[in-house]
């Protein structure tokens, strides 16, 4: 086989959208596992909908997921550029080749004129196909409407192809995912491979820049197929060879409907800035039609590319399961290195002053509250009371725990004692019990104690482990609250 060649070939008019990344992820895997390329190919024709704000995003999100290409806009490669709009001068050659092989003619039809033809398509119930009225005009006749200021837009001659090429209108194609895939081609009509401005159109763009790059293999959305019937026809009308086309199915949300804004996150940027790790992400995403053959899930993008065969990725429509994407990405945070968990969560502590704790400290906190995680961003409302001399304490807190006798007995007992403790965490988590065993004889449970030493401390009645949080705040912090805590109640 020569050489495997894939391609992402994203349109920047948004972020990077999640459903690309898993395309993206499929191709890298085919690359990998078949020691081909992974091209990045930007495809910005259309010039009012392109953004350079979207083709940055489309790049750091893709380098985020660990997904990066070999050849591509930024790194170069022998078959650039790689940007679509950069290639306008190379389109219109390959556009005469068609015209002088009479694949292609010259339309000079107004967008008036072909409002008229669909509107009575409509009115007949018939779908739409243009006319061809344009197919047989003589020279004599465009040079008319050419002296008119008519500028003419190049239409694909389906009937041309098929004929030369196939015989009856019905194309088939072995799809790597899907298996044969047919399509009755009388149905696409004349469709325009260059518009009048003398910019590409998608179809046409695509099985330039697919021809010229050497891709051998396209793997992209099922909703596509409809295209790849055309773009078959402009290689084989090119002599081009035509490489083999795997059609995923599509990605829904949890109500099988198209995944939008209005489930959540789409965009891979939106979920990094929500907190959840790339490395989730991505298997996450990796299961959006593949399955381990081992039946274990969490694998790392090395693992799946040693078991990944597009073969078996499954045809039909996958859901997106937030829930599923949650715990896979509770699991990551439980599994990262400590130091590298640091790090991924400062962004979320911004609100806090991190100078207030050493690293070692840092180190305990991040710790004793990473358990209940489910996204980065949870850190935030999870650690307010290891910062700040005071703390905010919650109303029912103050009125159910705080203001009742046992804990204010428990308070006063507290700092009477602990005024003498050494509180390092060992030495802290003995004191702690014969302090919680002291009541106990007095009939008062030891989660009740410790209830009360929680909620003066920490303004909350759950969290973290109690003793870690005492040694890191230290007795000035710790005593100052506990004191706070007495003073203000009656
Ligand atoms: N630019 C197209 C898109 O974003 C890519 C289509 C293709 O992969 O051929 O949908």
């Amino acid at each position: 086989m020569s050489e495997v060649r894939v391609r992402i070939a994203p349109s920047p008019s948004g972020n990077l959208h999640v459903g690309t990344a898993r395309t993206a992820l499929f191709n890298y895997l085919f690359a990998k596992k078949n020691n081909g390329k992974f091209v990045l190919r930007i495809e910005d024709t259309d010039a009012e909908r392109t953004s350079q704000e979207y083709i940055d995003n489309i790049f750091d999100s893709l380098k985020a997921l660990g997904l990066n290409w070999d050849e591509g806009p930024d790194v170069g490669g022998p078959y650039g550029p790689y940007t679509q709009s950069q290639r306008f001068d190379i389109y219109p050659k390959y556009a005469q080749k068609l015209l002088d092989s009479g694949f292609a003619y010259e339309c000079f039809c107004t967008p008036e004129e072909l409002e008229a033809e669909k509107e009575l398509a409509t009115q007949n119930k018939q779908a739409y196909v243009y006319s061809k009225k344009c197919e047989n005009l003589t020279e004599a006749e465009k040079e008319k409407l050419r002296a008119e200021g008519r500028k003419p837009a190049i239409r694909f001659n389906i009937a041309k192809a098929q004929k030369a090429f196939h015989e009856t209108s019905m194309l088939k194609f072995d799809d790597l995912v899907k298996g044969e895939l047919h399509m009755d081609t009388d149905l696409l009509g004349d469709f325009v491979i260059m518009k009048s401005n003398g910019t590409p159109t998608y179809n046409f763009a695509v099985v330039i820049d697919d021809m010229l790059m050497k891709i051998s293999h396209v793997i992209r959305g099922e909703d596509h197929i409809s295209n790849t019937f055309k773009q078959i026809l402009i290689f084989e009308a090119l002599g081009a060879e035509v490489p083999r086309f795997g059609h995923l199915g599509m990605i829904l949300a949890p109500d099988r409907s198209k995944l939008s804004k209005r489930h959540g996150a789409t965009a891979v940027s939106e979920f990094v800035e929500k907190g959840y790790l790339t490395d989730a992400l991505i298997n996450f995403v990796a299961l959006l039609g593949w399955s381990p053959s081992d039946g274990q899930e969490i694998k790392t993008v090395d693992e799946i590319a040693q078991d990944f065969r597009i073969n078996e990725i499954s045809s039909s429509n996958s859901i997106f399961e937030y829930d599923k994407l949650n715990w896979m990405n509770s699991h990551y945070i439980k599994m990262l290195p400590i130091e590298e968990l640091k790090e991924k969560l400062k962004p979320y502590l911004t609100k806090y002053n991190l100078n207030e704790l050493t690293d070692a400290q840092y180190t305990r906190m991040v710790e004793i509250t990473r358990e209940p995680l489910t996204l980065l961003s949870d850190i935030t409302d999870a650690v307010p009371y290891f910062f700040g001399e005071s703390v905010e304490v919650e109303p029912e807190v103050q009125s159910e725990v705080l203001d009742t006798e046992i804990s204010q007995n428990v308070l006063k007992e507290f700092v009477k004692q602990a005024k003498d403790w050494d509180f390092d965490e060992e030495n802290l988590h003995e004191k702690l019990e014969a302090f919680r065993g002291q009541f106990k004889e007095q009939g008062i449970k030891p989660k009740v104690t410790m209830w009360a030493i929680r909620a003066a401390v920490t303004g909350r009645t759950r969290g973290a482990d109690m003793t870690a949080i005492l040694a890191i705040l230290g007795k000035d912090k710790v005593l100052k609250r506990i004191e706070s805590a007495i003073k203000q109640t009656v």
